[in-house]
């Protein structure tokens, strides 16, 4: 019988403020409308609780950024220019204020977890952040939300092993930088393999340095790979390493690109497949981390899927093993 729990979905509306310069950019405040009209369909409402966040301070951001780059990001938003480095990167003047709160959702989902005021939490902010370096700005990301709410576990809570886990269509690359030398902390990204895919890092042989090597686990998958190749390796190559490595607490990064309408990837996911792979990180949660598990929209670009996708994950957080029976012969 599984463990249900209610989850806590973290959002604002100031995050409809980050302008990327209309509808023609794939990462636009529609998708957050998307997302929450499916949910209000959805029967799980009733078990879906919503909060604001307050902005991360910028101590917080310091623990994942240099303040150069605040310094830079902060002017150019105000100086009204349309991008950082790069047309992907679009801005409006509200830009940074909105990358502020998207940050301070992961940290108030923290203090939730650590509080016991929250079953399990979803992140549902943008812009996005997994490809956010601590110096600048990658692939529509800004701050890199998974980093700092990983920092604020650690430094507010002392949990230091702090497990990133990220199935959105591309490799993480400024989380991955973020761990790579230091050891306790662990990142572990499914992605399309970087030969054919933004950002074209994310290689098997990518494990790490110094005193971080081997707590990065890179498991790209070719064009095509559906749902199988997926939930295989969420069976035999990712739950070992979280037996073995006993995270105290784990971070998803969740991004639904993946999808087979999706034209950011070739992966050829089922909306289905991301409620199998909430079922197997509830029972992740429930079996390893105490329930310590925090979701963080990354990805997802598809208008029609998008908020399926995300009502399936989360149905999958609600019911555990329930949905993981129910929507997969294998053991998960
Ligand atoms: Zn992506």
């Amino acid at each position: 019988m599984a463990v249900h729990r209610g989850v806590t979905i973290i959002t604002d509306s100031a995050y409809f403020d980050h302008d990327t310069g209309g509808f023609g950019h794939p990462e636009n405040p529609v998708r957050l409308e998307v997302i929450m009209d499916a949910l209000v369909a959805s029967p799980i409402l009733p078990r879906l609780d919503f909060i604001a966040p307050v902005p991360a301070t910028r101590e917080q951001l310091l623990s994942a950024h240099r303040e150069e780059w605040l310094f830079r990001l902060e002017e150019v938003v105000l100086s009204g220019r349309s991008h950082v480095d790069h047309s992907d990167n679009q801005v409006c003047y509200e830009s940074y204020r909105v990358a502020c709160h998207a940050a301070g959702a992961g940290i108030a989902g923290v203090d939730l977890l650590e509080g016991g005021g929250a079953g399990q939490v979803f992140c549902m902010v943008r812009p996005p952040g997994h490809h956010a370096e601590a110096t600048r700005p990658f692939g529509f990301c800004f701050l890199n939300n998974c980093v700092i709410a990983a920092r604020h576990w650690q430094l507010t809570y002392g949990r230091q092993r702090i497990l990133i886990l990220d199935f959105d269509a591309h490799h993480g690359n400024g989380i991955q930088s973020a761990f790579e030398r230091e050891a306790g902390s662990y990142y572990i990204s499914v992605h399309e393999h970087p030969s054919f895919s933004y950002p074209g890092t994310g290689y098997s042989d990518e494990v790490g340095f110094d005193e971080g090597r081997g707590t990065i686990v890179n498991l790209p998958l070719k064009p095509g790979a559906g749902d199988a190749a997926l939930l295989d390796l969420f069976v035999r190559k990712i739950e070992p390493r979280i037996v073995a490595w006993k995270p105290d607490a784990i971070i998803v990064a969740a991004g639904f690109d993946g999808h087979r309408l999706d034209d950011m990837s070739g992966l050829q996911f089922s909306t289905e497949v991301y409620g199998t792979l909430g079922g197997i990180i509830h029972r992740w949660g429930e079996l390893y981390t105490g329930g310590r598990v925090l979701s963080v929209l990354e990805g997802g670009y598809e208008l029609s899927v998008l908020g399926h996708s995300v009502e399936a994950y989360l149905r999958g957080l609600l019911d555990g093993a329930d949905t993981c029976k129910a929507t997969t012969k294998r053991r998960c």
